[in-house]
């Protein structure tokens, strides 16, 4: 585990434009005083033809979790949530990643927009001591769950540092094609999205099943899962749960 430290430089447009060159190529294109910034590399044809603004959660969160001061983000990418949600007045914010060049673009991001609140991770989450970083207020636990060989596990280890823990997540929505793996229902899908930067770190990754997901939540010790949002088509299902000790 290693920490990044961030300096805020002032850039100009063309500038900022070379420096998202640099570190590129990106997932998801990021606006910055108006402009939207994406690199010019080519992507693979029809998978991502070119960089996409993401849906922003940070309404949702604050909605949820008002009062939290001290926040642990976990799979943070290049960002796209922690500008937005880490430029509340008073937080303080950590944010893990796991593939260095996904941290480059969010350490760059972050520098640009000034946000000197957010210290930067270098760790694998099913492999680092969360301990070492908390207590924490709330966790926001976006798009990685579905990305892990025990996810049961990393839940676990939120409740041992987190009161909250704000989650969006795939759930395996076919209970059939399932099988069992101790206490839980799970679907072992091999991590080959078309995407490389968003993929898990292991090859393959274990969806817990609907009532499996709820399971692991109350073995970890969150006992109250409030539903903010579910859909989905075929077995991927998506959930955004506030989960609570
Ligand atoms: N939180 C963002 C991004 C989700 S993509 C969102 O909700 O949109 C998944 C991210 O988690 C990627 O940046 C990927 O590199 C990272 N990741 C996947 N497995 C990880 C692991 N085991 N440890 C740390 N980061 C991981």
């Amino acid at each position: 585990m290693c920490r990044v430290n961030q300096s805020a430089d002032a850039l100009s447009r063309q500038q900022i434009q070379q420096r998202v060159d640099e570190l590129g190529p990106w997932v998801h294109a990021f606006e910055f005083n108006g402009v939207q910034y994406f690199d010019s590399s080519a992507r693979p044809p029809g998978v991502f033809p070119k960089a996409i603004i993401r849906e922003r959660r940070t309404e949702d969160f604050w909605q949820v979790f008002p009062d939290v001061r001290r926040v642990l983000e976990l799979g943070a990418l290049e960002g796209a949530d922690t500008v937005d949600l880490a430029r509340r007045v008073g937080v303080e914010w950590v944010a893990v990643e796991g593939r260095p060049e996904n941290l480059r673009r969010l350490e760059f991001v972050l520098e640009l927009n000034g946000l000197r609140n957010v210290s930067l991770v270098l760790a694998d989450v099913e492999a680092m001591d969360f301990a070492e970083l908390g207590p924490f207020d709330a966790a926001v636990c976006s798009g990685i769950l579905y990305h892990l060989q025990r996810p049961w596990d990393l839940l676990a280890s939120l409740a041992q540092v987190t009161p909250a823990v704000f989650l969006w997540t795939h759930y395996w929505g076919d209970e059939n094609s399932a099988v069992p793996y101790g206490r839980y229902l799970v679907k072992e899908v091999p991590e080959t999205f078309p995407e490389p930067r968003l993929r898990g770190l292991a090859p393959v990754s274990r969806w817990l099943c609907r009532d499996s997901l709820f399971r692991a939540a109350r073995d970890a010790g969150f006992t109250a899962a409030q539903v903010l949002a579910e859909g989905g088509e075929g077995p991927a299902w998506e959930i955004t749960l506030a989960l609570r000790r």
